[in-house]
């Protein structure tokens, strides 16, 4: 199976925040449709384990009320996820409602953060495995973490958010920070065909 979503952007909170993809403000495409969908971006971005993603899967199915509702809830911590970046990327400051959704979404996904030894090992892990929640934990904890990260690189939106077709985020990453494709092969390659036909036109 292929997987579903493309993650280009850096940081997987900047992944989730583009699942809303196509120009969101004029021509957004949806990606987050049913609970599956979420917990299918929570696996390939690395946020729930296999056999977390099962249980979660199972329990779904088996709720499908309460699975709606932590969909609804995801979707409206992306938006703030969104925004919140959105103008940093834009160098204005983030809504305060913004960072009250997200600093809310974090104190309840803290409450459940633990400490799992593994063999000799130690990683943070999740009180329970089999709460609909914990991908919407997961996500706001990735975004918290990026978003007081002092040395991570600007924010920046796709080059063609201007041109209405694309407003996906990303970390600029690069040495240097010329990063201004979501994707060279989708977006570069595009932009770099309409300068070629636009040339091509003119002369
Ligand atoms: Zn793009």
């Amino acid at each position: 199976m292929s997987p579903a979503f493309e993650l280009i952007a850096g940081d997987p909170s900047l992944d989730f925040a583009n699942t809303l993809s196509g120009d969101r403000f004029h021509a957004p495409r949806e990606n987050l449709n049913e609970y599956g969908d979420l917990l299918a971006f929570a696996r390939q971005a690395g946020l729930v384990d296999a056999s977390c993603a099962r249980g979660l899967a199972e329990r779904a199915a088996r709720e499908p009320g309460e699975a709606a509702r932590v969909l609804a809830r995801a979707i409206e911590l992306r938006e703030a996820i969104f925004r919140i970046f959105w103008a940093l990327g834009s160098r204005k400051k983030p809504a305060p409602a913004d960072l009250g959704l997200l600093n809310g979404e974090l104190a309840t996904a803290l409450a459940h953060r633990e400490i799992v030894a593994r063999g000799g090992s130690y990683s943070f892990g999740w009180t329970e495995c089999d709460d609909l929640d914990q991908p919407v934990w997961a996500i706001a904890v990735a975004a918290a973490d990026l978003l007081a990260d002092e040395d991570r690189g600007p924010i920046r939106m796709c080059g063609l958010a201007e041109d209405e077709e694309c407003t996906w985020i990303f970390l600029d990453e690069t040495k240097n920070k010329s990063r201004r494709w979501c994707s060279m092969r989708d977006c570069g390659n595009r932009a770099k065909a309409r300068r070629h036909y636009e040339r091509a036109k003119g002369s």
